[in-house]
């Protein structure tokens, strides 16, 4: 395949430069100024495009086994290709959860696997304890032997401190990475939104910001001591990004994710949308969103993640109380994180959905070098509207219904085949 005349942006060399590459078999082969198409290749125009290394959501929820009305590897993996991404870490709360090396084994597919109608590469986030109950230690060096990338009990925070200590320190001796859902159960209680000016206008119960940070101030002090690899996920305040910045001051090796929903969205949304705009961690504050957007114009923030969670219509209707949590993300993502921050310089923004994740949680990918995997993103600054209808995905739930982004996706290629590919621009 011949991708040509596309705006190459490659952050780990610095290069932002109008470019051809070539694809062949799975491989990146050759990259330079007006490549002469060869006998029977495929030809993709990218005039007008910015063609990226492969982007990586590294926090989705697939859902299977055990969900599968909610989503499947089938459904997740399409929404990833129509969305931009190449690969995915897909988090362990499933049924079974993502706990033996047997069940990691049934979703990993680090090659993607188009005859099973998988586009997108998987791999699996191992649980870091026993069917993320929280009580009891797992042998990580057979997750990883599995397919495991990292560990987290994501959907819960391990409660027991001491537990924690220890699945860090037995990471630490792995170099592998922990993930963090910061969310203190008991401070939470029963709360459905931020606990703030608009939940006491709407009656209901609210989960504080301190739910969230003193988890993260405990991992943070654990991972220091213990010289683990904390990698605090959906970061929502501002104090949370306080306290990773001040771990990192002190050699802690932590790094941190953000959504797009906390980056545009504030807990007002609950006022309009209800059980729609239900998410953990929840919407906070307006100035808890500028301070996430200016955290990421400072590179304060390592990576962009969806935390795509997708449920079904039923399960996410309704009584606020009773609703699911979290909805889809994959297919809005790239056009919000332009939303947010239109101005962020496309090498900055390419590290975020690809170099980083790729280098922190050691996946191939992330660069455009001949010989890299042939994964590229290609994405173009039109506008369009989400229509939730539309999605690949089985979840069709979204705070951002109808909303105007400013960058679409234009193709998407996986180990050198072209998993997605637009229809003209209606607009
Ligand atoms: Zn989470």
């Amino acid at each position: 395949m011949l991708v040509r005349g596309g705006r190459i942006v490659d952050p780990r060399h610095r290069v932002d430069a109008l470019r051809d590459i070539r694809l062949q078999g799975d491989r990146i082969v050759e990259i330079g100024e007006h490549l002469r198409l060869h006998p029977g290749e495929e030809i993709v125009e990218a005039a007008g495009w910015i063609v990226a290394p492969g982007f990586i959501d590294a926090h989705v929820h697939l859902r299977e086994p055990g969900f599968e009305a909610k989503e499947t590897l089938v459904t997740g993996s399409a929404a990833a290709v129509r969305g931009g991404f190449t690969a995915l870490c897909a988090m362990p709360n499933t049924e079974p959860a993502l706990d033996t090396a047997e069940v990691l084994a049934r979703v990993s597919f680090p090659q993607a696997s188009p005859e099973r109608g998988i586009h997108a590469r998987i791999f699996p986030i191992a649980a870091m304890t026993r069917a993320r109950a929280g009580h009891e230690l797992l042998d990580y060096a057979s997750l990883l032997a599995a397919g495991a990338v990292a560990f987290s009990d994501d959907g819960s925070t391990v409660a027991d401190a001491r537990i924690m200590r220890e699945a860090l320190r037995a990471l630490a001796a792995l170099d592998r990475v922990a993930i963090a859902h910061a969310e203190d159960a008991a401070i939470k209680a029963d709360g459905v939104m931020n606990d703030g000016i608009v939940s006491r206008r709407l009656g209901l119960p609210g989960s504080p910001a301190s739910a969230e940070e003193s988890i993260v101030a405990r991992d943070i002090v654990l991972a220091l001591e213990t010289h683990a690899r904390l990698h605090v996920a959906h970061v929502s305040t501002a104090r949370s990004l306080e306290l990773v910045a001040w771990a990192r001051e002190r050699g802690g090796r932590v790094t941190c994710e953000v959504t797009p929903h906390h980056l545009l969205l504030t807990d007002e949304a609950v006022e309009e949308l209800g059980a729609g705009a239900k998410v953990n961690p929840p919407l906070r504050t307006a100035a808890d969103t500028r301070t996430l957007r200016d955290a990421v114009r400072r590179g304060a923030v390592d990576f962009f993640a969806s935390d795509h969670a997708p449920h079904t219509d039923d399960e996410k209707s309704g009584d606020i109380a009773r609703a699911a949590v979290g909805f889809s993300g994959l297919e809005v993502a790239v056009g919000a994180y332009a939303r947010a921050l239109p101005d962020l310089p496309a090498i900055d923004f390419v590290a975020l959905c690809s170099t980083r994740p790729v280098e922190i949680l050691g996946l191939p990918g992330g660069t455009l070098d001949v010989g890299s995997p042939a994964d590229l993103t290609m994405y173009s600054e039109r506008p369009w509207r989400v229509e939730s209808a539309r999605f690949a995905s089985k979840g069709h739930a979204t705070p951002f219904e109808g909303w105007e982004l400013p960058r679409r996706i234009e193709a998407t290629v996986v180990a050198g085949r072209l998993a997605y590919m637009a229809t003209p621009t209606r607009s």
